[in-house]
């Protein structure tokens, strides 16, 4: 089954430009280099899972003409990737008859529901709320005739999850990609990897570490998110190897899900 994948967003927490900022990739008139928070939604048999919900979910559903979603899977607890979680509110009310489920590793469902409890266990009568209900992630998750794999990443000293769905896989957030996800990770058509910046960051891949993952595992296309302000996108790509891109908003891609 073929299936598309849309770049949401490809920047890193704080987004570019960056507030207060003003080197030339802040400025740049190049709509490559405005990033909103990272995200990507994918598209097959007419139902639509969104991965992570940013602050700028709002900002980039609007964009994309987004009118349905069926399921949100989460990667990890940061304020990036959970923080539009309210903006799911109209296309909750659309997902009838049933709440619209999100799905997070145990301790991260854990965390969203104390987090977000107005959302979760308030009894608030006037309406209003995101019609939403978690759901703990328990293996692979499957969604409509697919399969969600979560992949275990070290993103500094926790455990975060990326996804592999057939032959894609979204790797944000890590440092680390431990040798057991490795394995879980041959013969992809396309992979998504962080690549903050070519500075080393504790918590975060840089263009070096991904460019030896991408040797490593040899997919046959790569793209690099969660990028920062420090590489611009016509001048890194350029510099990139031919199977390599910075990924960029708006950015589609089509694959084989099944
Ligand atoms: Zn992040
Ligand atoms: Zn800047
Ligand atoms: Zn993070």
């Amino acid at each position: 089954m073929k299936a598309t994948l849309t770049v949401l967003g490809s920047g890193t927490s704080m987004g570019v430009p960056t507030i207060g900022c003003s080197c030339a990739v802040c400025r740049s008139t190049d709509p490559h280099d405005r990033r909103t928070r990272p995200s990507v939604l994918i598209e097959y048999g007419g139902k639509f899972v969104l991965i992570d919900t940013t602050p700028d979910f709002r900002e980039q559903a609007i964009r994309e003409g987004i009118h349905q979603l069926d399921a949100v899977l989460y990667t990890h607890t940061h304020a990036d990737h959970i923080l539009g979680i309210d903006d799911l509110r109209p296309l909750s009310f659309l997902h009838k008859p049933n709440k619209l489920p999100l799905y997070a590793h145990p301790e991260a469902a854990d965390f969203i529901r104390k987090m977000f409890r107005y959302i979760f266990d308030s009894d608030y009568k006037f309406g209003g709320l995101p019609q939403v209900e978690l759901r703990k992630i328990n293996g692979a998750v499957e969604l409509f005739g697919a399969r969600f794999e979560p992949i275990a990443l070290i993103h500094g000293d926790s455990e975060i999850y990326g996804f592999r769905f057939g032959s894609a896989a979204y790797l944000t957030d890590h440092s680390e990609i431990p040798e057991a996800s490795l394995e879980r990770l041959r013969d992809l058509d396309i992979l998504f990897l962080d690549a903050l910046r070519y500075k080393p960051h504790p918590t975060h891949s840089t263009v070096e570490h991904s460019l030896e993952t991408v040797k490593r595992l040899k997919p046959r296309r790569a793209f690099f998110t969660h990028i920062c302000h420090d590489l611009p996108h016509e001048e890194t790509n350029a510099a990139l190897p031919e199977n390599v891109k910075l990924s960029y908003d708006g950015m589609k891609l089509e694959f084989d899900i099944v």
